[in-house]
């Protein structure tokens, strides 16, 4: 098994076409890639290649509220066709539309016009503050994206606008009534202590939760070992991505992230019984990650 379980395309904030993340998780020789855009699905339908080279697990990234703290949690295996998150979603996209246009507003107010019409040419379906943050460089506004959140983006910044997402409990929820599997998607990240960060671990297992992602571009092995423990201690499932959105950040690929080291893969998330009956293992495949 070589997986990579999260990653983004041009149908939210990635720059790649879902058939450039295929095809790249082909060429590194994956066997699934899962492509989980923020708060839409529709990057699985817009495949054109021939998928036989790797699995494609259907796959969402849902940006939910939690204690008033924006927590993603990853759904993988949903039934795409499924109503309650087929409307969650629609929902959580109409709210970003809705911060665009108070942040073009804003931006209007401060001389600059012209946000919206520029989203609007873009392939999104679901629109980001990265979308914003490249209208600013465009701008000439900020000097790089990164910057664009400094001064633009960030709380307190110059067009900040709060976004409205769902409870955790509700995307959680969401994720089970389509039949897939709730995974906290890069909980290093979060501004948590550990006492807090395991309040919002028994709130995600209450809800239906299932695992956590253990291992993601960059993590350090100190949390890699402390995200196994959790894991293990709460009888959670271990899920891995390397949240690629664009080939120009070179740190990270599809399928560039640390690998599940042979203790956390007695509780790969692909030993769940959704995932088991999805897929027949392939034994020869299993055997090769653990050498
Ligand atoms: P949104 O879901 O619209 O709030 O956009 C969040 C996305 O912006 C994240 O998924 C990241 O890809 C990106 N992002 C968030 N914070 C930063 C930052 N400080 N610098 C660059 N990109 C960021
Ligand atoms: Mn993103
Ligand atoms: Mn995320
Ligand atoms: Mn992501």
């Amino acid at each position: 098994m070589k997986v990579d379980l999260h990653c983004h395309s041009f149908f939210s904030d990635g720059t790649q076409s879902p058939d450039f993340l295929v095809n790249r998780a082909i060429e590194r020789q994956l066997t699934h890639l899962a492509i989980t855009d923020h708060d839409c699905l529709d990057g699985l339908a817009a495949i054109t290649l021939d998928t036989a080279g790797v699995e494609v697990v259907p796959g969402v990234e849902i940006s939910c509220l939690w204690n008033g703290l924006e927590i993603h949690v990853i759904g993988l295996l949903v039934d795409v066709a499924n109503m309650k998150l087929h409307q969650l979603l629609l929902a959580q996209q109409q709210s970003r539309q809705q911060r665009l246009q108070s942040m073009d507003a804003k931006l209007t107010a401060l001389g600059t016009a012209g946000l919206s019409h520029y989203i609007e040419g873009l392939p999104c379906v679901s629109c980001t503050r990265s979308h914003v943050a490249d209208f600013l460089v465009q701008q000439k506004l900020a000097k790089s994206r990164q910057k664009a959140f400094k001064s633009h983006l960030r709380k307190r910044g110059l067009i900040h606008v709060d976004a409205h997402w769902c409870d955790l409990a509700v995307g959680v929820e969401a994720i089970s009534a389509a039949g897939g599997i709730a995974i906290i998607a890069h909980p290093g990240r979060y501004p948590l202590n550990k006492k807090k960060l395991e309040m919002l671990v028994d709130d995600f297992i209450a809800a239906g939760g299932e695992a956590l992602e253990a291992t993601y571009s960059n993590i350090d092995p100190v949390m890699r070992r402390y995200l196994r423990e959790l894991a293990f201690s709460k009888s959670l499932y271990l899920s891995g991505g390397s949240d690629f959105h664009d080939v120009s950040a070179q740190w990270t690929d599809i399928g560039k992230f640390p690998p599940l080291d042979n203790l956390a893969l007695t509780r790969a998330v692909w030993l769940h019984p959704i995932w088991q009956a999805r897929y027949v293992p392939d034994i020869s495949k299993s055997e090769a990650s653990l050498k």
